[in-house]
């Protein structure tokens, strides 16, 4: 513990102060023993040992002296230092002083005049251990208070630790359910994640009675082109296509990487003609994009055949519009390739070149 303990015996007798300074011998080894002549002069000994740092563990005050009476001397100890043990001791209080002291200065104990030696030995012995008690009980709150606030400082930082985590993790989730659903060359959707919408939005046309259109996109000549310019400039073809099939497609629409050089483009509550139209666009966009060397490729460019069909009119379950678009897609081939073929048409739409 910080400071020295004083006890201060106030009076304005020196016979008395010699006295007291003596019966309090066995004290002086843990207490410093001040002593004053006047209420005055004790309380400049309280703000001397107050500016060192050091405590006021006692004050023992005579009642009538000249200038402050020891009640007022104690109040004033009290005020500032509540804890001080104060003893008053006089052979001349009446019993409105007493209770004054009391009442107001907190008093601890009221000795009279002449006092019993032993008695005031044991008196001092207990209420200073009554003292250190109240000292040691106010440290130990004072810790607990800190641990307290440690430890709601730690769970705060805890808190927010997990918070953070707990977010990031969430963001780690998303971009690997994004991942799992997505072509790593093309970043379109891919074969699998194309096979769960295909199978939902079948079952929804057929329960909604919208169209759903299928279109089955399959770069023409795609091996010449690998052979004649590597493999890596066909992958930069197939990137720039599949982002050709996403251009002006509504957000319900899928459009994903069927395999190889083969993409599958699913049309919301989309009718046949107007599928055949956003196939027609397509071609024309692959045709008048140009690509690196396509005048080498054996139609003088690099183009797509597309096959398109539709639920109602071609099939009402999943696997049979994927036949009957891929059906349409080989018609396209066969009749000479860069052309949109509709499932049950009986002709060939060739492309508007
Ligand atoms: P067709 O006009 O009849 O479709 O002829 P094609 O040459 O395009 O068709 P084929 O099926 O003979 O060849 C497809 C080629 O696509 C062969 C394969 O090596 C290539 N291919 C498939 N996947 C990839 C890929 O991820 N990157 C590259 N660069 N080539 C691929
Ligand atoms: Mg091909
Ligand atoms: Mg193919």
């Amino acid at each position: 513990m910080a400071g020295q303990q004083h006890i201060i015996c106030v009076d304005d007798e020196d016979g008395i102060l010699v006295a007291l300074r003596h019966q309090l011998q066995p004290f002086s080894d843990d207490y410093q023993i001040d002593l004053a002549h006047s209420g005055h002069a004790a309380l400049d000994l309280v703000a001397e040992i107050e500016r060192d740092g050091d405590q006021v563990a006692m004050v023992i005050a005579d009642q009538i002296m000249p200038g402050m009476k020891g009640v007022e001397l104690l109040e004033e100890v009290h005020r500032r230092f509540p804890d001080t043990i104060k003893i008053l001791l006089t052979g001349q209080a009446g019993l409105d002083t007493v209770i004054r002291a009391i009442n107001n200065a907190g008093l601890d104990r009221y000795l009279g005049k002449p006092w019993d030696e032993p008695d005031l030995r044991m008196t001092v012995d207990v209420l200073l251990s009554k003292y250190q008690l109240s000292r040691e009980n106010q440290r130990l709150i004072a810790d607990l208070r800190r641990s307290n606030d440690e430890l709601r400082h730690l769970n705060a930082d805890l808190e927010k630790r997990v918070r953070h985590r707990t977010d990031e993790l969430a963001r780690a989730n998303q971009r690997l359910s994004q991942l799992a659903i997505t072509d790593g060359l093309t970043g379109v959707y891919n074969h699998r994640y194309f096979h769960e919408r295909l199978a939902l939005e079948v079952e929804r046309s057929g329960r909604t009675e919208l169209p759903l259109a299928l279109l089955m996109v399959d770069v023409d000549y795609f091996k010449t082109y690998n052979d004649l310019n590597g493999h890596p400039a066909g992958d930069k073809v197939l990137a720039r296509v599949a982002e050709l099939l996403a251009v002006g497609r509504r957000v319900n629409d899928v459009v994903a990487r069927y395999g190889g050089e083969e993409f599958a483009v699913l049309l919301i509550d989309t009718p046949a003609q107007a599928a055949a139209a956003v196939a027609h666009s397509i071609l024309q966009r692959v045709a008048s994009e140009s690509f690196e060397n396509e005048a080498a490729q054996p139609d003088g460019l690099l183009s797509v055949s597309v096959g398109v069909a539709n639920c109602p009119d071609d099939a009402d379950d999943a696997g049979a519009l994927l036949l009957a678009a891929d059906s349409a897609l080989y018609k396209a081939k066969r009749n000479g390739r860069n052309r949109v073929a509709v499932a049950g048409d009986s002709g060939v739409l060739r492309s508007l070149k």
